[in-house]
């Protein structure tokens, strides 16, 4: 069994105390121990803004990119041995296994663009310069600049590689250290993943820190020019955010959370039709990749009252050649869930949206046998109106339900707003005025929205993050906000008004005089 360290002051180190067990969630057999005890949090915090941030900060945007550029081809020299501790540790199909994996070297890489085409500047320049008296000589510019804390990166337990590459990216390139947190129970590969980084020796002193266990009082130890970035339940990102620190001393925080997104298909998209088939694979993929365990997993499918037994019978069918098993074998679809915890969860889930619904297939009873295997859930709702549970309970597991709406575009926008805020949602239709009225309507509630097409080729569907867009969500889904290129360092960044004589302003940002 492999005992697990932290990278923390520029070093390997282990934690006293009772350790925690990692498990292979398929087998429940031990694989290896963590323990964060004992390990000083304040000392490495101190390390990262010193030592790391000076030395990112002396970087040029082209030279940051280039350390993306390092670390993504280090993690692609590795790439199986990534996904075999992933099929291992995380219950994760080869399939669900690339799509952590190659999402974190693809997210790098984007990265990595970024940075060379911005080149030489060590600090962004946000908007044109503005002319702020009678005369053209008093002037008005800001730019962005690299904060002077520690980026804190706290990862959950469904995408151990992507959660820290894919913020550790934006944070490095805008000249921000990060101290990286996976979450305890699928942590393996985040580890690897950090000591392939440390032994190829590619980036500068304390400018990237693993911590692995329990994060004991992490948050507490931030200050003013410090940055949490969170992903994990709404309940601990809610109780991250009163900690006193942060509120006294505005500590910068960004919570990714729940999200009970939805796929709306429209009453153009006939059965049988190319947009209905779209629409049926993106909401089978959704609910069987990962197990389910996507933030960005399609919850509440909305059908027309006209397509809904159609839909259900469709959906039951596809459901019923899905393969739940060991992820190691090539003919398995579906692997076990994360960890005991997370199966308890998802069953708890079910039986409340079972005080509502009712099951058109699978149940949350228990499959026998060792490992956390749950059967796929697909709830069938006879008046969305009226359930609550729905549109109030994210079920982390391979689980939706199907919800029947009059075929407008203002009843299904206003039932799926009822999910108060969400990653993403789905729209299936060529009808323009319904997609505006959809559009409209459920915008506001949402950081994405994905117009499904038949004709986009390879589509990866709603639940894949890209890093050109931006990740996020208002309301239930944390308010925050990750990636979409640049807008992806504005939460490394101080923005800053400078004002004053225009040649010397011109002269510090770098611009031709003119
Ligand atoms: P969680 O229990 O909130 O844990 C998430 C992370 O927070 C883990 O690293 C955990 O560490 C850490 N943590 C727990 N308590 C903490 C505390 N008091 N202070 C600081 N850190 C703390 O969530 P989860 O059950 O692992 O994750 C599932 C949830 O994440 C789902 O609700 C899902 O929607 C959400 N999620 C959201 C996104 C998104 O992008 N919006 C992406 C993925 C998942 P330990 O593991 O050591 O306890």
């Amino acid at each position: 069994m492999k005992t697990l360290r932290s990278f923390l002051c520029g070093r390997w180190l282990e934690g006293s105390g009772a350790p925690q067990i990692l498990v292979n969630p398929a087998t429940e057999e031990p694989l290896g121990q963590v323990s964060s005890e004992g390990l000083d949090l304040a000392a490495a915090l101190v390390y990262s803004r010193d030592r790391g941030g000076a030395a990112l900060r002396a970087l040029s945007f082209a030279e940051r990119g280039a350390l993306l550029r390092e670390m993504s081809k280090a993690m692609q020299a590795q790439r199986d041995e990534l996904l075999d501790l992933a099929v291992a540790n995380g219950g994760n199909t080869r399939s669900d296994a690339k799509f952590d994996v190659d999402g974190a070297i693809f997210t790098l890489q984007s990265y990595a663009e970024l940075g060379e085409k911005l080149g030489p500047a060590k600090f962004l320049v946000d908007g044109e310069g503005v002319q702020l008296g009678r005369s053209p000589r008093f002037h008005g510019q800001h730019i962005r600049v690299p904060r002077h804390g520690v980026a804190v990166h706290i990862n959950a337990f469904n995408f151990p590689a992507w959660g820290l590459a894919e913020k550790a990216a934006s944070a490095l390139l805008a000249g921000m250290p990060v101290l990286s947190k996976p979450a305890t129970s699928s942590a393996l590969v985040a580890h690897r993943l950090m000591e392939i980084l440390v032994e190829k020796k590619i980036l500068p002193d304390g400018a990237l820190s693993l911590l692995v266990g329990a994060p004991r009082d992490l948050p507490a130890l931030l200050g003013g020019q410090d940055v949490l970035a969170f992903t994990g339940s709404g309940d601990t990102g809610t109780r991250i955010r009163a900690l006193p620190n942060i509120v006294r001393e505005s500590v910068r925080v960004n919570v990714e959370a729940d999200s009970l997104n939805a796929a709306v298909l429209g009453p153009d998209a006939a059965p049988g039709g190319d947009m209905y088939e779209t629409f049926l694979k993106d909401v089978l993929r959704d609910m069987t990749q990962k197990a389910g365990q996507k933030c960005t997993a399609i919850r509440r499918v909305l059908v027309p009252e006209a397509h809904a037994t159609t839909v259900r019978d469709d959906i039951v069918e596809g459901l019923k050649s899905v393969r739940v098993g060991d992820p190691s074998l090539e003919e398995t679809r579906m692997g076990p869930v994360a960890s005991s915890a997370q199966l308890a969860d998802v069953r708890e889930g079910v039986g409340k949206l079972a005080s509502e619904g009712k099951a058109a297939f699978g149940s949350a009873a228990p499959l026998g046998g060792k490992g956390f295997f749950i059967s796929p859930v697909f709830m069938e709702f006879a008046k969305a109106a009226l359930a609550t549970s729905v549109h109030a309970r994210e079920v982390f597991g391979p689980v939706a339900s199907l919800l029947r709406y009059s075929a407008r575009g203002a009843d299904a926008a206003a039932i799926v707003a009822r999910g108060n805020g969400g990653l993403v949602s789905s729209v299936y239709s060529e009808d323009a005025e319904f997609l505006e009225e959809v559009v409209a309507g459920i915008a506001p509630y949402h950081g994405r929205i994905f117009l499904g097409h038949p004709k986009i080729e390879m589509s990866p569907g709603p639940g894949t993050v890209l890093p050109q867009l931006v990740h996020g969500g208002p309301g239930r889904a944390g308010g925050g906000e990750e990636l979409g290129g640049l807008r992806g360092l504005s939460l490394y960044t101080q923005r800053v008004a400078l004002e004053g004589s225009r040649p010397v302003i011109q002269k510090l940002i770098g611009a031709t005089p003119g």
